[in-house]
């Protein structure tokens, strides 16, 4: 058994039951060691009614419905049952919308104005549920309800494939991806024009609460005077943001600073962040990090950042596959966008192995190849600890001009030195044509964790280290396919970081689940202690 038993009441899967003279009742059978369930609806059907049973004869033995219901009822959802107080009318049973959901994500329906139309229309979600058919309201605050509970689900598929021996969740594969927001690129606008629209919606505001006549509505504005007030209060939370982020502006030197005119935010998804996805589009977009597992298909962590690039985001990762497993990561395989000074610094820290080309993606060597060196590279100036000083290719000392504190992600800074040889030495140089076209001489920038820097370049040229990274292709960007192209993950369902982070919970949760599944039943069938769930994905 890989997860916690099932209840002692679960329903097996009895292959048999259809050459058996059952009586058809459609009364549901009492619960049996489950006290939480009278305090919800009864379903519809129960597994003897004869709608269900007509589904079920219908419904392929290797149908992913019957892989996400024998999943789902190996996990515990003692805290989503105890989520509700119970009070009011009766709530649809939780377990059987969470089949649902789960059901649904897997085949790429992500929202749950879809959820509630499917659950009508669709054979194998009725199958799932016992017929129950939840309203689109109850569908969106369902979703809500399980969001906080997510990580709870996820720890218990974790820890227990860990203590199976399916993996030892110490090694993973991290990358990201930008997916777009629910957001119109089309509609995004400046501060000089959300502060008119805020001005227009203050007024109309005011006279739906007086009961005017507001006068003619344009065409941005809710059209009614509730939907009004939530736009106002997404409107102003839009204009705090475009503030700060005006602020940052300023705070930027002059000639690097961007036209106040053209920062711009979604008012739709004022959370998102904005930048270029992979088609170099512009538009609202939240970024998805994952971290694959390098010995099974289970994914150790995830994380939904509203930025539009990797940087900083390696540690928190870390501590997130940490949060569901129990177990830090010792070693870690990404793309060059995580090998930062900072990261390899983070890592020497926290004692992790980092493997990931330092400034390097897959067409440097290409580039290299087709153009011709232009200049002596930094690695043939000879770095002197003792005296702090480069010493160049003819034999001349750099020494430190001067040195700057560069702002990182987080509000971290790192400190960068620059040395530069005597221009008397360059001017004479036979060298010179190859190593600098200064007047001034050549200089060279050292990072402050330069040690660390050259002593990751050194241990990425082994075979060992080339070996190990070569798996990321094999790992995380499979997991990124698979979700794009076979789970609708191309655009966001919800709007707000804490929805999307729902969303890609519930996609992680059901991935693993069945994930776990398979593994048990190879298991099962082969017999064998220890098999690998590499195979099972
Ligand atoms: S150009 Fe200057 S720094 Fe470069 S090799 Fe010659 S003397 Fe050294």
């Amino acid at each position: 058994m890989i997860l916690p038993p099932r209840p002692q009441n679960h329903r097996p899967l009895d292959r048999s039951r259809r050459t058996l003279d059952l009586p058809v009742t459609v009364d549901p059978p009492p619960p049996q060691n489950r006290p939480e369930l009278d305090r919800f609806a009864v379903p519809p059907w129960n597994p003897r009614s004869p709608e269900w049973l007509a589904i079920e004869d219908s419904l392929p033995a290797d149908h992913r419905a019957r892989a996400i219901d024998e999943a789902v009822d190996q996990l515990d959802l003692a805290v989503l049952f105890a989520s509700y107080l119970g009070v009011g009318s009766k709530a649809h049973r939780p377990d059987l919308m969470l089949k649902i959901a789960l059901y649904e994500i897997q085949t790429g329906h992500h929202s749950p104005d879809q959820w509630a139309k499917d659950t009508c229309d669709r054979r194998c979600l009725q199958w799932l549920g016992l017929g129950i058919a939840p309203s689109r309201s109850r569908w969106y605050a369902f979703r809500d309800r399980v969001g906080p509970l997510l990580e709870t689900f996820h720890r218990q598929i974790l820890e227990g494939a860990v203590a199976q021996g399916l993996t030892t969740a110490s090694r993973g594969s991290l990358d990201g991806t930008l997916i777009a927001a629910h957001a119109s690129r089309h509609r995004l606008v400046n501060l000089s024009r959300l502060r008119r629209r805020l001005e227009e919606l203050d007024r109309v505001i005011a006279a739906d609460k007086t009961r005017q006549d507001p006068g003619p509505i344009p065409g941005w504005m809710a059209r009614h005077p509730a939907t009004r007030q939530r736009q106002r209060y997404r409107f102003r939370e839009a204009q705090r943001k475009l503030l700060k982020e005006h602020a940052r502006n300023a705070r930027r030197p002059r000639d690097q600073r961007q036209d106040a005119e053209k920062i711009v935010i979604s008012t739709s998804d004022f959370q998102a962040a904005l930048g270029r996805d992979k088609e170099k589009v512009f538009r609202p977009l939240y970024n998805l990090q994952v971290v694959q597992d390098i010995e099974s298909p289970l994914v150790l962590g995830y994380e939904v950042f509203a930025q539009a690039t990797d940087a900083g985001t390696l540690m928190p990762l870390r501590q997130r596959a940490h949060d569901l497993t129990g177990i830090w990561l010792k070693e870690i395989l990404a793309d060059a966008g995580y090998a930062s000074a900072l990261d390899l610094f983070d890592c020497a820290q926290a004692d992790v192995q980092l493997y990931a080309p330092y400034q390097e993606n897959d067409r440097t060597e290409q580039r290299r190849a087709q153009r011709p060196q232009r200049q002596i590279p930094k690695s043939e100036f000879v770095w002197q600890a003792q005296e702090q000083v480069y010493v160049c290719p003819q034999g001349h000392r750099l020494t430190r001009i001067s040195q700057e504190t560069r702002e990182r992600a987080e509000g971290r800074t790192v400190e960068v030195r620059t040395y530069r040889c005597p221009k008397e030495h360059c001017q004479q140089c036979p060298l010179a044509r190859r190593c600098t076209s200064s007047a001034k001489g050549r200089t060279i920038k050292r990072n402050e964790h330069e040690d660390l820097i050259v002593a990751h370049q050194a241990k990425m040229q082994t075979p060992e280290a080339k070996a190990i990274y070569r798996k990321r292709g094999q790992t995380v960007e499979l997991r990124f396919a698979d979700a794009k192209a076979h789970r609708g993950l191309r655009r966001f369902s919800g709007r707000g970081l804490e929805r999307v982070r729902i969303e890609v919970g519930l996609c992680v949760l059901a991935h693993n689940l069945l994930v776990v599944r398979a593994a048990g039943q190879r298991k099962a069938a082969d017999g064998q202690n220890g098999t690998s769930c590499q195979d099972a994905a």
